[in-house]
Formats: C-alpha cells, structure tokens, sequence
C-alpha cells in the first residue's frame, strides 16, 4: 500500500553468530526480561552523548533538533512501545552494519555465558544489548536518522533477515532513532505507565538527558448538560476518546461528569548528577544504582570512591572497582571506556586514554571537570596539563581505594583474584608508584599454606641477619613448591615466594627490591645463603674443590648446552639443577617467551642461553660420578649419565626439552642396564657392534655434540 512511497526495501541477512544469539534470546525462557527497556535507553544515552559531543566543536549538528531528549511511547492500541531519541542517529551504512551484518567481539562470549547459566541481563557487558529488544517483542522497526544521510527504516521479526527501507512516508525525525517494539502478548505489562516508570527508577535513573513519558491522564469534570454537549462534540472529534459518566438523564440540574482524556510528557528521571551531592548523603544503594547504570554490570560494585579535589584545580570523580573482571579485561582491540569525562556537567567522552594508564583500565567511573574547556578535542587532550594533573590525582585515589578493600579479607581475595594482573602491570609501567603498589601484592609462600602473604608481613617472618625475599618462579604452585631450587632455603628456614603468575616474571625484574631488600629469585645464578660460618665455609669450599674436576669434565661433555658447571649452594637433595643468568630469562621466562607467537627470536637466543649447571656435592649420583670421572674421564657410561642428568634438570627446573625422544632412549637404555638385559649390555661394551637402531642414536647423539 505505501509501496509509491517507500523507497525499495533491502533484505540482510544476519551475521551468523548474531542470528544464533537472536535464537537463543527468542527461545530461551529468561524470566529477566525488564532489562530492555535499560539497555534501548542507554544506547539512546550514547546516542546523545555522540551528538552532544560533536556538537562543541560543530554547533550546527544540532540544527536538525536542538533539544536533546528520550521519549518514550506506550500505545495500548497497536501494543507497541517506542523508545525515541534525539542523538546521532544512523546513517543507513551504520544501521546495516551496527544491527546485524557486523559480527560483535562479545557475541559469542555472551552465548556461552548463557548456556553455562548466566543471567540475562549481562548482555549490555557484551555489547548487543540492542538484541535484548526480541526478549518482549516478537517485531522491532528502527527508524533513524543522521545529519549526513537520509531517514531508513530496519525491521525485523528475527528468522535469520532484516530489511532496510528508505523512509519516504514516515514521519521525520529531523534527527536521531525511533526504536518500535511489537509487544508480544503476554509481553503487555511494558505498557503500563507504572512499570515503565518504576524501571526507569531503578535502571535508568542516572541517564543525564531528561527522560520523557508519553502519559495519560484521566480527569472528571462537571459539566452542564448543553456545555457538555458542545464539549464533548469537540473533543470527540479531536481525540475520539471521550466517555460519558453519568447516563443520569432525571437529574434535576442536568450537570453531567465527564472523563477527560489528556496525554502530556512528563519527566520521569531526576538527573541531578551523584557527583554534586555531598558523599556523607549518598547512601550506599544509590551509589549501587549509579554504578550500574553507568557500566551495566548486573552486580553491585565491590568498592567506591567518592572525592572532590579542590584548590588551583578543581574536579569531582567518583570511581569505582567491580567485583568481577570484565569478559575482554585485556582485549587490545577493545577501546577503553570505563571514565567518563565530564566538562562543568557536559558529557565530554567515555574513552579519554589519557584519564587512566592502562593498568588501572578495570576502574569505573566519571570525572567532572571546572577547568578544562568544553570545546576540547581528542588531539588538545593529549597534551592538556590540567587533564595530567586529573591522572595523577585519579592513580592516587584509586590505590587508595584498593588499600582500603585490602582491609577487608574476603573483598580484597576477591579484588586479587580479578585484578592482580593489573597491580603487577602497574608495577612494571608505573615506576612512580611501584613502591606504593608493591604493597598490594599476594603471594603462596613455603611458609604461608593456604592464605597468601604480603611482602611486609613476608618481611616480619625474615630470620636474623637474611637480607634478600627470596621467589621462585614457574608455572603453577605445584610445579615450584618442589623444585629442586627451594631445597637449602627451605632447610634453612627461609621462606619462599611463589611468583606463579606469567606477568610475575616482568613485574619482578622492576621491581627489584621491597623496604630495602633485594628480590633474590632461587633459580637464577648469584643465590648466596648468608648464615655461613667461617668453619662451615671452609669445609664447604674444601670440598667444593674436590669437584673441581668433575665440573670440568661435566662442561666438556654437554658442550654449548650450558655456559658452566659449577658446585650448587642451593640444593639439598637432587644431583643437579640448571639455573639462568641474574639478568637473562629465568626458565619460566623462557617457557612464556617460547609460547608467545610472534616473538622476536634474536631476542630469544641471547637471553635463554646462558644455563649454568649447578651440582650438589653431597649427591650420591655426584659422588660416584666425581669417582668415575677421575679414573677415566672418557668412560662411556659418564657421558651418557652426564646428558641424561642434563636433560632430567632440564625438566625439574622448568625447562623445555628439545628432543624428547632422544631423552626417552637414553632412559631406556638405563632401564635395560638396570634389568640386566643383553642388548643393554651389549650395547654399553665398546668392543661388540652395536645393535643397528642402537647406532643410529649413536651418531645422532654425537652430531648433537
Ligand atoms: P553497544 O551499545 O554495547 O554498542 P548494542 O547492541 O546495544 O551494543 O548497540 C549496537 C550498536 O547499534 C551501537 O553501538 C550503536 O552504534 C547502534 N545503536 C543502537 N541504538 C542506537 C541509537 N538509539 N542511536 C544510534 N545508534 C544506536
Ligand atoms: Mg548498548
């Protein structure tokens, strides 16, 4: 019927991954369905924000419709409800891609969060909250338009395709979106003017442009009976809607009552921002309302802080830590947009990069600014000194706060397990407050169990005259608490830091030390224990020197795979570890660097070579070996316990072996040796012809040589 005047219709189809998400939201029963309505109106939110934002540098974006407003529509008659806003709109290219064709990052995280029982409601995290519509509606009509194309039309019921249609007929926005909602049936209750104002309360309350109902009222009014009927003529013929009361015809007067049906916008938001109002007179809840309306997180927040910074500067901020880490914390490819910026109550941007470094990219919150001009654009930003200043001042709140969770035992191992990360990245870019942020660090030690430690309550356990905290580093706590490299430390009584974290390896080697003392890593070269006696020294090198030879022997026949064999200080037990240099890659390091694609290999060889061989004298395998290397240094069987040691401190000290085959015959051969068999035998005795497959790893083993 409007075909003359619409223009031709386009059809789409949806992304895959967005058409299974549009499946699942239809046919899932989530009883959770209210959040809509929050997530139609803070995409008008942004929408406005957008506009708003051109518009202090371009004052004539706003010509189209100067006010800035969200309307909101109920009609009981078509059963449909229409969230209205004058922001940015879309031009058609951006209605295509942004509602459907263009696949989202959070789409499939989003459904797997679902399925593994999620609420519903998180969608606005993910970023499709705009698919939260097909919760109550079952079609929904998009009518938007942008200062630099004309006015389109989407629609959609779902099922895989939405059109896009030039709106010729329509009625024209001047500028911005119509968002029009089929309600499904038993979807109704979104008409009724009390619901939609009690979810704007508790979902949208904090939406700085004023909110708008479109609503009805009803009044009685007397009326005589030929006033009436001159009234009620007109009115019927303007709003059709008029009812008569009282059908009384006997009475006296004849006055009638009649309903009047008026319909006007009223304001159904407050607006006065948070941040003017006094800490002492925000409660907790409204503060929880305020967090979530601003990032959309279903959850209160875990920590707040409220502050005003007075003086040559003026700002006020109110920032917050959530209590889970986000889906995509460290996304590169996701634009930071956690502080909103604003200038004298004027929304200015969300994803201001110099407002916050990188680590603290987890904090939420807004900055209200009395000294940065409105008109700032992202390029003056950058080189703004009152915004450096506002940094500053944020960083040093924001630690503040985190000390203040870390009173809190349970609130601060939540913090921790979501965002340590962050604090050890801090660590290593932040040298400013490395110090302060050394503080906030946890770790399992030998000594703390199942609690974790902090480095000044590690620094109240130190024994008499110990100078260095000592850590190990590696993989998990399981792969370090028995390493070999612990042995003497532990006997001695020193506690141990397991640094199990791959990020514990950068934030270390900056760190360097914690209240004067050096940060000494067990597995690297340069461990030196400092409760020695001048006897047991004496002893200790008399006897080191006995090996002398040996380590010699040892470097000969492992070659280049290590840069020496030297007699070990830290390990009880085991027979030999393999520690790296003070300042090249500890062996988790290598592991970490080896997992990394793209990793730039130059880097990598001069880092991971310098291996060092470390032996314990007291080691009974050394003890027989010292023996047998003095006897006959080219004893076969010496070589082959050399490079089998080797390769076995490979793995206890958290290396990588290169040829695991390699690795396994020689332990095969030990085992044949072991069990008396006859190759094995024969094999080791140089006067009979080895065996063919025996020769083989012969010559493999010498090339390697
Ligand atoms: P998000 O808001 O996290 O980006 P949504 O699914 O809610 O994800 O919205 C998708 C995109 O659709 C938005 O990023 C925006 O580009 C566009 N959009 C949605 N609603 C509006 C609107 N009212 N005005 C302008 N653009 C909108
Ligand atoms: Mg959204």
């Amino acid at each position: 019927m409007a075909e003359v005047q619409m223009g031709e219709s386009e059809t789409f189809a949806f992304q895959a991954e967005i058409n299974q998400l549009l499946s699942l939201i239809i046919n899932t029963f989530y009883s959770n369905k209210e959040i809509f309505l929050r997530e139609l109106i803070s995409n008008a939110s942004d929408a406005l924000d957008k506009i708003r934002f051109e518009s202090l540098t371009e004052k004539s974006k706003l010509d189209a419709q100067p006010e800035l407003f969200i309307r909101i529509v109920p009609d009981k008659t078509n059963k449909t409800l229409s969230v209205i806003d004058s922001g940015s709109g879309m031009t058609k290219a951006e209605l295509v891609n942004n509602l459907g064709t263009i696949a989202r990052s959070g789409t499939k995280e989003f459904m797997e969060a679902l399925q593994a029982g999620a609420d519903v409601s998180m969608i606005g995290q993910f970023g499709v909250g705009f698919y939260s519509a097909y919760l109550v509606a079952d079609k929904v009509i998009v009518t938007t338009k942008h200062n630099d194309d004309e006015q389109y039309v989407w629609e959609s019921q779902a099922g895989g395709s939405f059109t896009v249609t030039r709106d010729l007929q329509g009625e024209p926005l001047g500028r911005g979106t119509k968002i029009t909602l089929f309600l499904k049936d038993d979807q109704l209750e979104y008409l009724e003017e009390r619901r939609i104002k009690d979810l704007v309360k508790k979902h949208s309350e904090f939406i700085s442009y004023p909110i708008y109902l479109w609503t009805e009222k009803t009044t009685e009014r007397e009326v005589s009976d030929d006033e009436e009927e001159e009234s009620s003529k007109k009115e019927k013929e303007e709003e059709g809607d008029v009812e008569e009361v009282d059908e009384d015809k006997s009475k006296e007067k004849k006055k009638k009552k009649v309903k009047e049906v008026r319909h006007e916008w009223q304001q159904i938001n407050k607006q006065r921002p948070i941040w003017l109002r006094k800490p002492e007179e925000v409660t907790r809840e409204e503060y929880a309302a305020f967090y979530k309306s601003l990032t959309n997180d279903w959850e209160d927040h875990l920590a707040v802080k409220h502050f005003s910074v007075e003086g040559q500067l003026e700002f006020k901020a109110i920032l917050f830590v959530p209590r889970r880490a986000p889906f995509d914390l460290f996304d590169t490819r996701k634009k930071l947009n956690n502080i909103k910026l604003y200038v004298r109550r004027v929304f200015i941007m969300d994803n201001c990069e110099e407002l916050i470094p990188e680590y603290l990219g987890f904090v939420k919150g807004v900055v209200d600014s009395d000294d940065l001009p409105l008109n700032i654009s992202r390029e003056t930003l950058q080189q703004n000194k009152i915004l450096k200043v506002i940094r500053k001042n944020l960083v040093k709140k924001c630690i503040e706060m985190f000390f203040e969770i870390a009173e809190n035992k349970d609130d601060y191992n939540k913090f921790y397990d979501a965002f340590s990360k962050n604090i050890k990245l801090g660590i290593h870019e932040d040298s400013q407050n490395r110090a302060k942020l050394a503080e906030l660090l946890r770790y399992h030690s030998t000594k703390s169990g199942d609690e974790m430690t902090s480095l000044k309550d590690y620094v109240t356990r130190m024994k008499e005259g110990q100078q260095s905290i000592y850590y190990i580093t590696g993989e998990s706590k399981k792969a370090v608490e028995n390493s070999p490299f612990l042995e003497r430390l532990k006997k001695r009584g020193y506690e141990v830091l397991f640094m199990v974290d791959a990020i514990d390896e950068y934030a270390v080697t900056q760190l360097k030390e914690y209240d004067g003392k050096k940060l000494v890593s067990a597995t690297k070269e340069g461990l030196k224990l400092e409760d020695e006696t001048e006897e047991e020294k004496q002893k200790r090198e008399e006897k080191n020197k006995s090996f002398d030879n040996l380590c010699k022997t040892m470097k000969e026949i492992l070659g280049d795979r290590v840069e020496k064999v030297v007699v070990s200080d830290r390990i009880v037990d085991s027979p030999c570890c393999l520690v790296t240099g003070e300042y090249g890659w500890s062996a988790n390091m290598e592991r970490i660097m080896k997992a990394q694609a793209l990793r730039d290999n130059t880097m990598s060889s001069y880092m991971s070579s310098k291996k060092t061989m470390e032996i314990n004298t007291e080691n009974g395998i050394m003890e027989e070996l010292r023996k047998r290397a003095e006897t006959d240094k080219n004893d076969k069987s010496v070589k082959d316990l050399v490079l089998l040691l080797y390769e076995t401190a490979l793995l206890t000290s958290g290396f990588s072996l290169d040829d695991p085959n390699l690795f396994a015959s020689r332990i095969h051969r030990m085992l044949k040796l072991g069990l008396n068999i006859e190759e094995g035998e024969a094999a080791e005795d140089a006067n009979m012809p080895p065996l063919e497959e025996e020769a083989n790893e012969e010559s493999k083993m010498e090339e390697v040589d």
